[in-house]
């Protein structure tokens, strides 16, 4: 199949750990990867937030990335970008010229918002399937964050809108398929296919970072309130006081040591710290490269994900992956990727408590815990490899092409070419 994957403020060229720069890229990337590995002509739009940014850069896994001039060719936050969706979506189109691809898959609200829009300017019979990932809703970040939520005002009406005028979605946990439900999106419309680890980079052999106490935990994500790093320094605390030898890294936030130090999110974390008196048990580790990441989690007797939500989380496959064991709030995804008691604990979301309680329990019995570890690795092995995640995304594209080439048939268009060989027959 051609396909474009679009992801319009996530470039799977991104370094990590910023703001705006975490797990859709991470998706967007090792997806298109398989993708390609699996025989697909796979192309990747996303918006130039650099001048020097080649308009085309073909990867070494054997596909595109095109950058779209859409809005000033610089970092700008996804939550401003709207405006700059009509560009995008002529970008795209500019790109497919006469032929575009059999699928279009969008990756967040308004890459969905600038598919459609593409797939409609395409003639009848060329039109290509949509299909949308939304990789995170408004409706549950309004819900949490509330005032706080920084998104367009139009948000949840422009999302609603995608996830009906899709062809079909893709959720990436069963959580998600609720939330779509309840904005009357069908449930025939929606397959399930979650985000997956590359478990060539992540795996239980390797190096391990020093440790700087006799226990350690490890936190990561953007530095974003809703990620819940406090709530891992008040349960570090919990810790300390019940006599344990533990400390904390935190990874994530800007690369450099400079910029880290004026991140608002890093000061406020710096000074619960401080006041909380364990600022000499956590570490600041900052943005941690991909090579870098597997001997940090390995580091790890546990890694923690502490979340007020999740739309998935990749970073507990990552620690499964490398085997180690996961104590993670039970929302969102986590619901689905870690098993309480089988690949490490679910702790109920905002409980500093019951975090340090689980993790007290890994750090009291280490055989436990490395069983803990063992399970994890077994599962994300079975069932969260690229390439299983893009068997399960090509079942829902062939899906979506044959419902819409009945509807094509129905309202009497001419067929595009048949999915698969007819040995020679006219269909
Ligand atoms: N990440 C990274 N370096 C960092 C911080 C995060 O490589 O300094 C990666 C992390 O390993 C994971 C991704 O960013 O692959 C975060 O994805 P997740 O789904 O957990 O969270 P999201 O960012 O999507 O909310």
């Amino acid at each position: 199949m051609r396909i474009s994957l679009v992801s319009e403020h996530a470039s799977p060229l991104a370094a990590l750990g910023g703001v705006d720069a975490g797990g859709q890229n991470v998706h967007v990337a090792e997806l298109s990867r398989a993708l390609a590995q699996r025989g697909h002509a796979v192309t990747v739009y996303t918006r130039r937030d650099d001048p020097g940014l080649p308009g085309r850069v073909r990867s070494a896994a054997g596909l595109d990335i095109v950058h779209v001039d859409a809005g000033p060719p610089r970092a700008v936050p996804k939550d401003q970008l709207l405006p700059f969706m009509p560009d995008f979506a002529r970008g795209i189109l500019a790109d497919w010229g006469a032929r575009p691809p059999e699928v279009v898959h969008g990756h967040f609200w308004m890459s969905g918002l600038a598919c459609l829009d593409a797939a409609a300017q395409c003639p009848p019979t060329r039109r290509p399937v949509v299909v949308q990932t939304f990789h995170a809703l408004g409706t549950v970040k309004r819900r949490h964050q509330g005032g706080e939520d920084t998104s367009p005002a139009e948000r949840i009406r422009l999302e609603t809108a995608v996830g009906r005028g899709a062809d079909r979605i893709i959720a990436t946990c069963s959580d998600e398929v609720f939330e779509l439900t309840a904005l009357g999106i069908p449930g025939t419309r929606v397959s399930i296919a979650p985000c997956g680890v590359d478990l060539d980079l992540f795996s239980p052999s390797g190096p391990a970072a020093p440790r700087g106490r006799t226990h350690r935990i490890v936190s990561v994500g953007r530095l974003v309130p809703r990620k819940g790093m406090d709530l891992v320094i008040r349960a570090l605390r919990i810790l300390a006081d019940g006599g344990y030898d533990v400390e904390l890294v935190l990874v994530g936030g800007p690369g450099n040591a400079a910029r880290l130090e004026e991140d608002p999110e890093a000061r406020r974390l710096k000074a619960l710290a401080a006041d909380l008196g364990v600022e000499d048990r956590v570490v600041f580790a900052g943005q941690v490269g991909r090579e870098e990441m597997p001997p940090v989690l390995r580091s790890a007797d546990a890694v923690v994900c502490a979340p007020w939500y999740e739309p998935f989380g990749i970073v507990p496959l990552e620690a499964m992956a490398c085997g180690v064991p996961v104590v993670a709030a039970a929302v969102g995804g986590l619901v689905d990727t870690v098993v309480d008691g089988r690949t490490g604990r679910h702790v109920p979301p905002q409980d500093p408590g019951a975090i340090a309680g689980a993790v007290g329990e890994i750090l009291d019995s280490p055989d436990w815990g490395a069983e803990l570890g063992r399970n994890g690795y077994r599962r994300v092995r079975a069932r969260y490899s690229w390439n299983r995640i893009a068997a399960d995304t090509e079942k829902a594209y062939l899906l979506t092409l044959r419902s819409s080439r009945l509807t094509d048939e129905a309202q009497g268009l001419p067929l595009p070419r048949p999915l698969e060989s007819t040995g020679g027959r006219a269909l």
